[in-house]
């Protein structure tokens, strides 16, 4: 009988989806966090059940090929998974994921290494902290809403470290409460850094239940304004229980309501409810990738679907005779028509709504496109959405994704529908996690 407390030592033979080792324990698997495939570890059983088990790593009895020292002193924290794991190796998990991902629908195509990071630390652009009584301020651990104060984080941009100090010392001095997520109490939920490291500019948004009073408020503007970069202090008003971590109502406190980033030579306003790719550095490598694979000669007609900020529509209308960007945000909207203008780009236009109902509205008024780039949330493309693609068959789809499973059940079913797919390159855009950004090149058969 196996019991907690237990030692036992494991053959490690797989990964979660989260990046937990997986052994077999009396046929039944045990999952042990930052434990790698191949390796023999032993191991204290911290929970017992009839289907499964967890257990801590005590040692390392035998260490794979890939194995190196943890970097992070914060051990009970939720994030960067793969941390005990290189960089060569990490990037070659990545690809056999996507890999997997695309055998497992019967695809079979051309996989480019994946574009990793030589440097892949303090690669985020935004920081997201949430605030519980005490103050803490930090990250939630693993599958809790524990807070873990890890204020040296090393994929970080350095500056949210002292964001953070700044408004914990705040709050203290002027007895600003944290929210309490149980009782509904209190006024600080979350702060939310958003650094443009390209261009210097920072923006931090305070998210509260209710306003603070009008002292405090200026309070906080004058120990933050001298925060290097500030451009814009905001104050988010989320008075709803629940895990959204930002309400819907902006209060600009400090500065401008967006900060402007630079990619690639183009400029990008970015407000706090925009979607904007987290790390710049790799942003800049995927978007060269869709480019390269949109094989544009200049006179063609291109939708970038899911849109955003209209980061890909610019990076494309540099090479097209006409983008039009498709996203379902109204900031978004708002933000991409502005960046349009700022960069001079005349040939872009946006809609507001979901792709798969804008897309074949503008089909019925008798618009198509040679090249199409499709960047989806994790849940993939609806299913009318792909279906007006595959009537309207653009020369090339271009299939940004962040989720291969999903790319790879849309990718099989247009590959049924008249499409080829030519090649697929796996990004790092989250190095030390089990993400995976991929883009891929489908053709019309
Ligand atoms: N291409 C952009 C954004 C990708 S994230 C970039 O690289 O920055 C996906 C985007 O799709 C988000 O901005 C989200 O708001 C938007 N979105 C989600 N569902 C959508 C839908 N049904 N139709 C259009 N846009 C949608």
């Amino acid at each position: 009988m196996l019991k907690p407390g237990q030692l036992v030592s494991v053959s490690i033979h797989s990964l979660t989806d989260k990046g937990d080792g997986i052994a077999t324990l009396e046929g039944r698997p045990l999952y042990v966090e930052r434990a790698l495939p191949g390796e023999r570890v032993e191991v204290s059983l911290t929970l017992v059940k009839p289907n499964y088990c967890h257990g801590s790593l005590l040692r390392v009895e035998q260490a794979a090929s890939g194995r190196s020292e943890d970097f992070c002193p914060y051990t009970a924290c939720g994030g960067c998974q793969l941390r005990v794991m290189d960089n060569g190796a990490q990037l070659a998990l990545k690809r056999r994921l996507l890999l997997d991902a695309l055998q497992a629908t019967g695809l079979d195509c051309p996989v480019a290494e994946t574009l990793g990071m030589a440097e892949p630390y303090h690669y985020r652009n935004k920081a997201q902290y949430a605030v519980q009584p005490g103050p803490y301020i930090g990250f939630y651990a693993k599958h809790s809403h524990q807070l873990v104060e890890a204020d040296r984080c090393r994929v970080q941009a350095p500056v949210t470290a002292e964001v953070v100090q700044r408004v914990r010392g705040w709050m203290r001095q002027c007895a600003v409460p944290a929210y309490n997520e149980a009782t509904g109490d209190g006024v600080v939920r979350h702060i939310m850094v958003r650094d443009g490291v390209n261009s210097g500019e920072l923006m931090v948004v305070l998210v509260v239940a209710e306003p603070p009073a009008e002292p405090a408020l200026e309070q906080l503007v004058a120990g933050l304004r001298s925060l290097a970069g500030l451009a814009s202090l905001i104050l988010n008003l989320n008075p709803k229980p629940g895990n959204r971590v930002l309400g819907p109502e902006n209060r600009v406190l400090w500065g401008r309501e967006a900060i402007v980033d630079r990619l690639d030579g183009l400029q990008f306003s970015i407000s706090p409810l925009s979607f904007y790719q987290v790390n710049p550095r790799q942003t800049e490598a995927l978007y060269r990738e869709a480019v390269r694979l949109a094989g544009l000669s200049g006179d063609e007609v291109v939708f970038d679907l899911y849109c955003g900020i209209g980061t890909i529509a610019l990076f494309m209308a540099r090479q097209a005779h006409r983008v039009i960007g498709v996203e379902l945000v109204p900031e978004a909207i708002a933000d991409a028509r502005a960046n349009a203008e700022r960069n001079g780009l005349a040939n872009v236009e946006f809609h507001l709504g979901a792709a798969e109902q804008v897309v074949p509205a503008l089909y019925a008024e008798g618009l198509k496109a040679d090249v199409v780039v499709l960047d989806p949330p994790r849940k993939g493309c609806d299913q009318v959405l792909l279906e007006t693609l595959v009537e309207m068959r653009p020369a090339r789809l271009v299939y940004v994704s962040c989720n291969p499973k999903t790319l790879a059940r849309d990718l099989a079913w247009l590959t049924d529908h008249g499409f080829v797919l030519e090649q697929a390159t796996p990004v790092d855009m989250f190095p030390h996690t089990m993400h995976v950004e991929t883009v891929a090149l489908l053709t019309r058969k």
